[in-house]
């Protein structure tokens, strides 16, 4: 496994690549933000470990511009700062495990471990469905272009059938997927809410996506079998 650590103090990034090659991990050093991108570039990384304050360019800008090129590769973030705005930002924009200076380098092999494990990570935030998006990351909902305005429930609903396009399912599936256990409504509460979901979703539009099978329940897309 061959990873990129990219920290511009020269001490903390010794001992880091010292502490990662003790675990026979193969390890390229970068010390600023272009450098950094320039190896992030050249070559497929196994994982890459970045700073956050780095010279050239910030280590948010090298995670941007890292993810635009590679959605798979496991990033893990060093920070002095413990900010949770901006490790939310840097979630959104395709972390997926931070680290708080000072650190234990235990911990820092041990997570990188576990990174690894993980593999290759699918990250598609965004599901498709025909001309419809959404966003499970930020729970925004577009349709040919044009955003749309969800209830909480109703956004609930769209995201499980956007799961499996094509799928039918049923009412119990959806109620149980859903709703929690203080659900004590309506047995008819899907058809209402897959209403409220059509009259924003699908009237709008000359194309259906939400599909009705009788006796069965509901879908989103074309049907599988067709
Ligand atoms: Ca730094």
């Amino acid at each position: 496994m061959r990873m990129l650590l990219v920290e511009d103090e020269a001490k903390v990034s010794e001992l880091v690549a010292r502490a990662l090659r003790a675990e026979r991990y193969a390890v390229d050093v970068a010390a600023d933000g272009p450098s950094g991108w320039e190896m992030a570039d050249a070559f497929n990384y196994d994982l890459i470990i970045l700073d956050l304050m780095l010279p050239g360019f910030s280590g948010a800008e090298l995670l941007r511009r890292i993810r635009r090129k590679n959605q798979q590769v496991p990033i893990l973030i060093l920070t002095a700062r413990d900010a949770t705005v901006e490790k939310v930002a840097n979630f959104e924009a395709g972390a997926d495990d931070y680290l708080t200076k000072p650190f234990a380098f235990a911990e820092l092999v041990m997570r990188v471990k576990v990174l690894l494990r993980r593999g290759p990570i699918t990250r598609a935030s965004v599901l498709r469905v025909a001309d419809l998006e959404i966003d499970r990351l930020t729970q925004q909902v577009k349709r040919a272009g044009r955003r749309i305005e969800l209830t909480p429930k109703e956004y609930a609903l769209l995201e499980y059938l956007a799961t499996n396009p094509g799928r039918v399912f049923s009412r119990t599936m959806i109620i149980e997927h859903v709703w929690d256990q203080s659900f004590e409504g309506l047995t008819n509460i899907v058809d209402v809410y897959v209403r409220h979901l059509r009259s924003k979703i699908d009237d709008p539009f000359p194309a259906k996506l939400i599909r009705t099978v009788r006796g069965v329940g509901y879908g989103l897309g074309q049907s599988a079998e067709a």
